[in-house]
């Protein structure tokens, strides 16, 4: 069997490093806070190009500090994804703001500023674009729409570490960029971690305050907070795994080059990366009407594949109450369709051979 994603391979890979500094952790006595965090922040910040990196608990918690530290919640609207992992809607909701869910042009995965313009109203305070699969959204376009309208820009980047545009990561566009360290991440932990970048001195230091119970001064509170923040031991893994993410990165791009090419002809739907992004493969997704066949015949040659998303946030009984019932076909459409096939940096070339045979195969190519 062809696992989807293999985490104790990644493990193993670094093995004697993440040990030794998961022990450095553990024996320095600092189990909050500390010189392990404070020197990944610093590696973060520096690898993204950004001047602050502020650790939190996770990538959920991560949204929500920057979405009260930049004074959002009730009255005020934010756009969001129709097509996107639930946690973006969930952190909007958190605040007690307005989700407008906004739909990507039929055939593409993540937001423009065209898309993104006809929904902006009075009440707009935020735009939150989601780099969904690894694939950056067009930044620049979102950042110039903004400032055109006076809005914030809090991308989610949870999907895409070391990707760039123009040449520029992301990490540094938006007013907040916000990550997770989920461990099956790009550059994961060995548990919950997040963290938000930015270049806004006051808003890093805002969103240090409420991650730590609204504190500054221990047992002098400033603000009502809450309790988020990344874990020496984790930020200690974060440390050693960061060295690798280039290369990790780069693993992940031959593999996505060779099933673009090999899937070219095939009659499915695959993402069309713009020639000045580079692209971090998070997932790599193919779309087709026979998903679910594909998926079944796949499993039965040996292939785990998995489905991002099945269920969009706007069907979640979650949001049941939703109080506008909006019709969001691309976002139902793709939940139908998307298939996620494995691309984890440690799959061996044989076993994307082996994928690329059976998904090919079944097309009858
Ligand atoms: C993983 C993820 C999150 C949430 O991160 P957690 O650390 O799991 O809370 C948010 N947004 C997107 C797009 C994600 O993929």
């Amino acid at each position: 069997m062809i696992p989807f994603l293999d985490l104790k391979a990644a493990y193993h890979v670094l093995a004697s490093e993440l040990d030794e500094a998961v022990l450095r952790a553990s024996r320095s006595g600092q189990y909050i806070g500390g010189a392990e965090v404070k020197n990944f922040e610093a590696l973060y910040a520096s690898y993204v190009g950004a001047k602050n990196c502020v650790g939190a608990g996770n990538g959920l918690d991560a949204l929500i500090l920057a979405l009260r530290a930049l004074d959002i919640g009730t009255n005020d609207e934010v756009i969001v994804p129709s097509h996107t992992y639930i946690a973006t809607w969930l952190a909007v909701s958190a605040v007690g703001a307005t989700l407008v869910p906004v739909e990507p042009a039929s055939g593409r995965y993540v937001l423009d500023s065209f898309d993104i313009a006809p929904h902006i109203t009075s009440r707009t305070r935020a735009i939150m674009p989601v780099h969904l699969y690894g694939i950056p959204v067009d930044i620049e376009g979102i950042c110039s729409l903004a400032r055109q309208h006076n809005l914030y820009v809090i991308e989610d980047a949870a999907q895409v570490h070391g990707a760039t545009v123009n040449g520029r990561k992301i990490g540094s566009h938006g007013d907040a960029v916000v990550w997770s360290f989920y461990p099956g991440k790009n550059l994961g932990a060995l548990g919950d971690g997040g963290a938000v970048t930015t270049n806004n001195d006051d808003l890093a230091q805002r969103i240090r305050m409420l991650a730590n119970y609204g504190s500054e001064v221990k047992y002098y509170n400033l603000e009502r907070g809450i309790n988020s923040r990344l874990d020496p031991i984790q930020a200690a893994v974060l440390s050693v795994k960061l060295k690798y993410l280039d290369q990790w990165n780069m693993r992940r791009q031959e593999i996505a080059q060779r099933y673009q090419a090999a899937f070219a002809g095939l009659p499915l739907d695959l993402i069309d990366v713009p020639q000045h992004v580079s692209a971090v493969w998070h997932q790599y997704v193919v779309r087709t009407p026979k998903r679910d066949d594909l998926q079944t015949k796949l499993t039965r040659a040996g292939i785990e594949t998995l489905i991002h998303y099945p269920v969009p946030p706007h069907l979640q009984q979650a949001y049941a109450d939703l109080n506008v019932r909006i019709a969001l076909p691309v976002a139902t459409r793709y939940a139908k369709e998307v298939l996620s096939l494995p691309i984890s940096p440690h799959l061996a070339t044989d076993s994307v051979e082996k994928i690329i045979t059976a998904v090919r195969r079944y097309f009858g190519g």
